[in-house]
């Protein structure tokens, strides 16, 4: 394509709410044929609530929602974040937290009130050698089945509760998933939540191949596994952990109402955080390059 007709495709991109990097990306638009969904924040609205709240035998739910909302109180992540508020609106204010560390990934850390406490996925607890629970376990997989993300409590050593969180599919993402099956494209959906919750979501919007339980830092190692299938790999996220994926892609999309970590990782920006635009770059790429497919 010519310089001119590429420089039109960016500047029809942006009506389109769509912000490209430079006039070349529309060449690498073109090529892909798998595109890689991040699921929270990105298929989902990243805006999770706490649902519900489960203890362990003896264990009071204030005394729960205090100790884990204010070590979650200390995090940026999406879930402490659902967690701190959580706790604050049923318990009032939370205490201080001291030695707070961040596992990420997996969860978080700190000691309240004289407690070690761990909040965070259960393979979290099996790290530290923190017994199952059967009651919550129970109650763990009934929430994962529902497509819910359960987090497990634990302090001094012992499983004391579960914390249910949960965000809405966006309501644009069954569609976008159709558009980008029409285009030709294989979704696959990425995320570190658990495989059940995460297969649950997949199913309602359409997407077949799921990667669940994946670290932050292997979200990239997907991508180049994907690339050396010699797939041409399209990466949409939002997340700081989506960052180094969305670079190794051969396409990297942010979600404009993501983090600017992963808008300056990508190529092209979703404005409205649309997945639908996605579909849309690539439509306008071929079109731009006269590809008709
Ligand atoms: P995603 O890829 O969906 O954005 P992350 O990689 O950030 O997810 O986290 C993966 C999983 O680790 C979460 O689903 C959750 O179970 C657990 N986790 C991570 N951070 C926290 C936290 N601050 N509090 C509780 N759980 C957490
Ligand atoms: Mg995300």
């Amino acid at each position: 394509a010519t310089p001119t007709a590429l420089l039109v495709g960016t500047g029809r991109g942006a009506q389109l709410g769509i912000l490209i990097k430079g006039p070349e990306v529309l060449e690498s638009t073109r090529k892909v044929d798998t595109i890689v969904l991040d699921k929270t924040g990105t298929v989902t609205t990243g805006k999770m609530t706490l649902l519900a709240i489960h203890t362990a035998e003896g264990v009071e739910e204030a005394e729960l929602l205090r100790l884990a909302g204010a070590v979650e109180d200390a995090s940026e992540h999406t879930i402490a974040q659902a967690v701190a508020k959580g706790a604050t609106q049923r318990v009032g204010s939370l205490p201080t937290v001291e030695s707070f560390a961040n596992i990420e990934g997996m969860g978080v850390q700190g000691v309240v009130n004289g407690h070690l406490v761990l909040v965070g996925r259960d393979s979290l607890l099996t790290e530290w050698s923190v017994p199952a629970d059967s009651t919550l376990v129970t109650a763990k997989e009934a929430a994962e089945e529902a497509g819910q993300t359960a987090i497990v409590v634990a302090w001094d050593g012992t499983a004391r509760g579960v914390l249910v969180v949960a965000d809405a599919i966006k309501n644009t993402s069954a569609e976008a998933i159709t558009q980008f099956k029409r285009l030709g494209l294989t979704p696959v959906l990425l995320t570190g939540d658990n495989e059940t919750a995460a297969n649950q979501v997949a199913a309602q919007v359409g997407i077949e191949q799921v990667i669940a339980e994946v670290l932050p830092r292997e979200k990239v190692a997907v991508v180049t596994r994907l690339q050396a299938e010699g797939k041409v790999v399209a990466m949409v996220g939002d997340g700081v952990n989506d960052a180094a994926a969305l670079a190794q892609a051969d396409l990297g999309l942010a979600m404009g109402t993501g983090t600017d970590v992963a808008i300056e990782a990508a190529d092209l920006t979703l404005v409205r955080g649309d997945l639908r635009s996605a579909a849309d770059a690539i439509r306008l790429s071929r079109r731009t390059l006269g590809t008709i497919k």
